[in-house]
């Protein structure tokens, strides 16, 4: 049984914040703005998770009003729902992400995002792909960061065990 999902996430440019994607601290002289840390891909990475397995999505596990994900560390959201994927019976397949950014240029730390990734999922295929909105747009103005992600999970159950 497989089973994909889709994750989308967006924040905006602030001052004063370490700019933080997948898990990797990005040197820049602005982060993005958010209740927890507002890592922008590991947010979409964890909704691509829950919506793999139809378990609703980040803002019902992990409410953003709730002072308990004030500053939060965005490993700890996206491993707790990883450890659901996990008590379900699923492993990932691979992971694919668009990350939608002006400035900065993220072709240096795509390596590194990408490792950190596979680490906190327990997989080698993971694809970490950086775009521009070729200057339109929010993203285009580098006012925000938009990430889309798509996730395949298969599950570890063998396929005819409900017929035997
Ligand atoms: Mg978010």
């Amino acid at each position: 049984m497989f089973r994909v999902g889709t994750g989308y996430d967006f924040h905006v440019f602030v001052t004063g914040r370490p700019l933080m994607l997948g898990g990797v601290e990005i040197p820049y002289d602005r982060g993005l703005l958010g209740h927890s840390d507002a890592d922008v891909v590991l947010h979409a990475i964890t909704d691509a998770l829950l919506g793999a397995l139809a378990l609703g999505d980040i803002g019902e596990h992990f409410p953003d009003d709730d002072p308990k994900y004030k500053g939060a560390d965005s490993t700890l959201l996206l491993t707790e729902a990883y450890g659901l994927v996990r008590d379900r019976g699923y492993r990932i397949v691979n992971l694919d992400l668009n990350i939608l950014a002006e400035k900065p240029k993220l072709k240096p730390y795509k390596p590194q995002i990408a490792k950190k990734i596979a680490t906190l999922l327990e997989t080698d295929n993971v694809s970490v792909k950086a775009k521009t909105r070729e200057g339109k747009g929010a993203v285009g103005r580098s006012e925000a960061i938009e990430v889309h992600c798509v996730v395949l999970l298969q599950s570890e159950q063998p396929q005819n065990s409900a017929k035997a």
